[in-house]
């Protein structure tokens, strides 16, 4: 039986690293569980250039959430590896249970994040992994002296468009409207990038090929059109997705109060549920971003501490 912590802390992005950070360093137990890579979101991004501080020449989100991780270890956070499957968030011991080994703490930080959103064409799933990616820091590479499409027309799209132009010949952002919604800055440099295209007042319709990606079949917002764009040399096309985020809540679904998927909070990151708290993009919040994710994590981490204060 593992021991009974004073808070838990599910997922190991920047906000729950940082919620790390600060239970460790106020004193508590604290365990945080992550199923896969830490960093979250952020990991997915190759350039971090609005993080205060994060200014180091070649800062990642990797490099950046890597060192996140070994100061909240240094206070004494313990990570551990775990795919949690369902929760038990009521009562005064709340429990995280994977298939074989379950966690046990008088607080939990919800910090699951949130997953890069589908598109739901025709030929998405069969394609992934053979030409449509949805992190361009992982897959850009493999798009050398190829023309690559960015399907999106948000921060992140922007962003990785920019990104792409370091492998790609050509990239083209698909837009569903004829205005981007990225931030101004991304958007001029977009705008100004020999090597960037747009495709406006379209949505990808269906992806076809054979082994691989050779086909994106757009539709026309206007009038209904479809077009058909085949690469030149008849191989594979790189279709990056960039179409929002989804919540990473499915497991919390009738534990606590959701708003469209996303867990609602007060200001001071308590749920719904007594001893239950959340931090970072699964939260209803206005801006998600690595910063306001950190300080959810920290604010999360002091009202646990607060929690267990009043209920000794
Ligand atoms: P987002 O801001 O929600 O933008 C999603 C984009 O995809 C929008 O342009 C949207 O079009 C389009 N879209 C949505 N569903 C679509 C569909 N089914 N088919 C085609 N297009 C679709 O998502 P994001 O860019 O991933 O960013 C998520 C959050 O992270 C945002 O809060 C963003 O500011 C933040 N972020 C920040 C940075 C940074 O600060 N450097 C970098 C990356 C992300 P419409 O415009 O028509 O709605």
């Amino acid at each position: 039986m593992e021991q009974i912590y004073d808070l838990m802390i599910l997922g190991a992005g920047p906000a729950g690293l940082a919620a790390g950070l600060y239970g460790a360093r106020a004193g508590l137990s604290t365990l945080i569980l992550e199923k896969g890579t830490d960093g979250g979101q952020a990991v997915l991004t190759d350039r971090v250039e609005n993080y205060p501080g994060a200014m180091l020449e070649d800062e990642t989100g990797y490099s950046l959430t890597e060192r996140m991780l070994a100061q909240a270890e240094a206070f004494g956070a313990v990570r551990k590896n775990a795919e949690i499957q369902s929760v038990q968030l009521d009562g005064d011991i709340k429990i995280l249970a994977g298939s074989s080994v379950e966690y046990q703490a008088r607080t939990v930080i919800l910090a699951t994040g949130a997953s890069p959103r589908r598109l739901g064409c025709p030929g998405e799933e069969a394609f992934t992994g053979r030409g449509v990616s949805y992190c361009a820091t992982c897959d850009g590479a493999f798009f050398r002296g190829r023309e690559v499409f960015v399907a999106g027309g948000g921060d992140s799209a922007v962003e990785e468009a920019l990104f792409l132009t370091r492998f790609a010949r050509k990239v083209t952002i698909i837009h569903r409207r004829d205005q981007l919604r990225a931030v101004k800055t991304l958007q001029d440099r977009a705008f100004a990038h020999e090597k960037i295209d747009f495709i406006w007042d379209s949505t990808v319709e269906a992806l076809e090929g054979q082994e691989a990606l050779q086909t994106i079949r757009l539709r026309s917002k206007k009038n209904g059109e479809i077009r058909s764009i085949t690469a030149e040399d008849g191989g594979m096309l790189g279709l990056f997705v960039f179409v929002g985020l989804t919540p990473n809540t499915q497991i919390f679904e009738g534990k606590l109060e959701l708003e469209k998927g996303y867990v609602k909070t007060d200001e001071n990151m308590r749920t719904s549920v007594p001893g239950v708290f959340a931090a970072g993009d699964l939260r209803v919040k206005s801006l998600r971003q690595i910063i306001t994710a950190a300080a959810d994590g920290a604010i999360a981490a002091m009202e646990a501490q607060r929690y267990l204060e009043t209920a000794e």
